[in-house]
């Protein structure tokens, strides 16, 4: 048999995640990589689930998702970020943000259109521009700040460029975009008639005040943006894959042709319980933000104890600690890290394509005191080599 095949995937490597999980599991170390709670969400939202498998169909759903979840989406966003989405025609249920962004991709290029991509990205942006005939331009985000400055856009937007890929609040940096960057932004989507589609999947996920805001909600953005949102953060529940897209009806059409032949339905009962979870009322959302803040702030303040620098985080399950004084690159301290004193991490570097910066490494704080503080333990060895 010929062994060549589509060589976007065949010449990918294991993600990062995978792989990162795998040495953590093959170590028995304590797995502060990948990004996933310790804990197992909330229990009304699993009996939710639970009592939806028991008594609510387990058949095909209808293909746009569950009336009473697309409703639920509807409200939620109404209440929560002031958007007016029209449940029947502008909302659909996908198996997951990762389903959401590959078809999106796949509906909204033609072979051969630009995208804008801003580095870090998330792992999965790029080979899904490029097996659907998209030309990537990347703009690199420069830590501390991560921010997008106007050269930078200018540069890489061109009468060629048709959707640029927005993830805010961003993974890895846990950085938000201020109000006057999402302006920039849209700006050069009017200017330019491109779509935005913006991966939201961390929006609930903010710390110290910061709010999240769409870039939808922007002048302009209405009628040229994809939101796209995920159960599995805004629940802490992320092996249950529900997410859900956002777009104006002429968008959402095209869209949905894409979904109907990747995954056409979500399991039901799933379906249900976000759909109750997602009306729960905003002391549900306050106390998830502040227990992940005081999370963040254990882990914070154990490495700054032990000398490590660390990197502030307004927002996603992580922070970063800076190693750029130790005269090893991201992925030998995450290599040491595991296999010598039994923690796992993410390189940064693996979320840069072209501009690669080798100098931090990623830890999740979405995880039990106890998680955190043997973690702390075992880094109180660590030093550079
Ligand atoms: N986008 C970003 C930025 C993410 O961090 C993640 C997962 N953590 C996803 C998409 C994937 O979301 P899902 O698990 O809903 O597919
Ligand atoms: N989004 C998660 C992270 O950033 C990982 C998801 C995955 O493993 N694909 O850690």
């Amino acid at each position: 048999m010929d062994r060549t095949f589509n060589p976007v995937f065949a010449e990918l490597p294991e993600t990062v995640f995978e792989r990162m999980s795998r040495l953590a599991r093959e170590r028995g170390a304590i797995n502060l990589g990948q990004g996933f709670p310790d804990g197992q969400g909330p229990d009304d939202v699993r009996a939710a689930a639970a009592r939806a498998l028991e008594n609510v169909s387990n058949q095909y759903p209808p293909m746009m998702g569950l009336a009473s979840l697309r409703a639920a989406i509807s409200a939620h966003y109404r209440h929560h970020q002031g958007l007016e989405l029209d449940p029947t025609s502008e909302v659909m249920v996908t198996s997951g943000a990762t389903e959401a962004l590959a078809g999106a991709l796949m509906a909204l290029l033609r072979p051969g259109d630009e995208v804008v991509l801003f580095e870090p990205m998330y792992d999965a942006y790029l080979p899904l521009v490029r097996r659907a005939g998209g030309v990537p331009r990347f703009v690199t985000l420069k830590p501390p700040h991560f921010r997008l400055d106007d050269a930078a856009l200018a540069a890489a937007f061109s009468e060629r460029t048709r959707v640029v890929v927005l993830n805010d609040p961003l993974n890895p940096s846990a950085t938000v975009l201020p109000q006057e960057d999402l302006a920039r932004l849209a700006a050069y989507c009017c200017r330019f008639d491109a779509i935005a589609l913006c991966d939201e999947v961390w929006e609930h996920v903010v710390f110290d005040g910061h709010r999240h805001r769409p870039l939808m909600a922007l002048p302009g953005m209405r009628e040229r943006t994809v939101k796209i949102g995920s159960a599995g953060k805004i629940f802490s529940l992320t092996g249950w894959k529900v997410g859900f897209v956002m777009a104006c009806e002429p968008l959402m059409r095209v869209l949905s042709r894409a979904h109907q032949f990747l995954t056409f339905t979500t399991p039901p009962n799933l379906q249900e319980a976000v759909a109750y979870g997602l009306a729960k009322d905003d002391a549900y959302f306050t106390a998830m933000r502040a227990g992940l803040a005081r999370s963040r702030d254990r882990l914070a303040a154990g490495l700054a104890g032990l000398g490590f620098t660390v990197l502030p985080s307004a927002g996603t399950y992580f922070l970063s600690i800076d190693i750029a004084a130790w005269g090893e690159d991201d992925e030998t301290v995450c290599l040491r890290m595991v296999r010598e004193h039994g923690v796992a991490a993410i390189p940064i570097s693996a979320f840069y394509q072209e501009g690669a910066v080798r100098s931090l490494v990623r830890l999740c704080f979405a995880k039990t005191d106890a998680t955190l503080d043997a973690a702390l333990e075992r880094l109180a060895r660590m030093r550079p080599a």
